[in-house]
């Protein structure tokens, strides 16, 4: 969706977008009032550049995968569940983990603005954010994931969860075949992060090349 940009007053001047120029001034106002500490600030987006991102949900699908029982309280009560691998916080404290299977897919999206599982995902995508993807996952899911390079069979209903301030969801995608025997970690790397968005699907099991002889 674009929208014409003739009757907004911008500052073309900056390197800013409309909305860092906000954050930035918002900031500002802040530190200046001595509401926030900066330092507490830049621990904090450090915080979510670098410890916390999709690969804590990763191991979450990844116990899901290999441990029936844990993958029951998964599905039934996501937030304690997802708690035993000591992930959650701020975001996070109304979790819902939704199961693809072959008959049905799963697709999250914030219809009204961006919520989303940020102590288990991360900083969401910026497509996530974005009107295109926030007005069409809901009309044409099947079309967005098809520009994703998704394509389900005709018979695969997709379901679209619309997050909000209070509940936020993740997709438990299907275990790829070939992974049996694989350990916990080995399958936490194969699930990536929109697989758990639902716009992806975990890795394929790379067909591994015949050993070389010594
Ligand atoms: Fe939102």
């Amino acid at each position: 969706m674009t929208h014409a940009h003739a009757d907004h007053d911008h500052d073309h001047g900056s390197d800013l977008s409309p909305v860092e120029a906000r954050v930035r001034a918002l900031e500002s106002l802040l530190v200046e009032k001595g509401y926030v500490d900066p330092a507490a600030l830049d621990a904090l987006v450090e915080m979510y550049e670098t410890r916390i991102g999709p690969h804590l949900g990763a191991r979450v699908v990844a116990r899901a995968w290999v441990d029936p029982a844990f993958r029951a309280r998964l599905l039934a009560d996501a937030t304690p569940t997802i708690a035993e691998l000591d992930i959650g916080g701020r975001g996070g404290e109304h979790m819902v983990a939704v199961e693809n299977t072959p008959e049905v897919h799963n697709l999250v999206v914030c219809t009204l603005c961006s919520c989303y599982p940020w102590p288990v995902l991360g900083l969401p995508p910026v497509w996530y954010k974005a009107p295109p993807y926030r007005a069409r996952a809901v009309i044409d899911p099947r079309g967005v994931l098809a520009e994703f390079g998704v394509s389900l069979p005709e018979t695969t209903r997709i379901t679209v969860w619309d997050s909000t301030a209070e509940t936020r969801f993740m997709v438990l995608p299907m275990r790829p075949a070939g992974t049996e025997g694989f350990s916990e970690a080995a399958l936490a790397a194969l699930v990536t992060r929109d697989a758990m968005i639902g716009t992806g699907l975990p890795r394929a099991v790379p067909v591994l090349a015949p050993e070389m002889p010594a």
